[in-house]
């Protein structure tokens, strides 16, 4: 399927006036162009939509180890997406959820987390109080059994509350 259908020919005209940003998902695989293979998604910095694609994860009902792979990989591209639906291009500083990458390889090598600059950007385009979004964060990671994303996450909080 085409991203650029998906953004422009269903999402763009559904979007609500006072929606923070719209996201679709399928199983399908996604391209923007048919001359490229594929890409997990993709989103608009600008105009508050975005796609990304289950298709290329694995099989979650291998089991509970595959299940939690493919849960992370699937998060990982929507909070990259939705971080790009809030104008927020490409990291290139650190190791960061922002970080571009065109494989699974690189996917997986790259973190659920946010650098601290992409972090800083997050919070100012959102008003997101970040040790509220921290606990969230572990809480969510520690009942999926993430549990390096959640120790990440509690580390980061412990930082936070070390400096109020
Ligand atoms: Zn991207
Ligand atoms: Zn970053």
């Amino acid at each position: 399927m085409r991203t650029t259908y998906v953004l422009s020919g269903i999402l763009k005209p559904r979007l609500q006036e006072d929606a923070a940003a719209c996201i679709a998902l399928t199983a399908s695989d996604l391209y923007p162009e048919d001359s490229w293979n594929f890409v997990f998604g993709q989103a608009s910095l600008y105009e508050r939509v975005g796609v990304f694609s289950l298709a290329r994860y694995g099989d979650p009902d291998l089991g509970k180890a595959e299940f939690n792979l493919c849960l992370l990989r699937t998060i990982k591209v929507a909070t990259h997406e939705t971080g790009h639906m809030f104008s927020m291009s490409h990291c290139i500083l650190y190791e960061c959820n922002m970080n571009g990458s065109n494989n699974l390889q690189e996917s997986d090598a790259k973190p659920l987390a946010l650098c601290p600059e992409c972090q800083a950007k997050l919070c100012w385009a959102t008003g997101a109080d970040p040790v509220a979004q921290f606990k969230k964060l572990a809480a969510f990671c520690k009942a999926q059994g993430l549990t390096a994303e959640q120790a990440f996450y509690e580390k980061s909080l412990q930082a936070l509350e070390e400096c109020r």
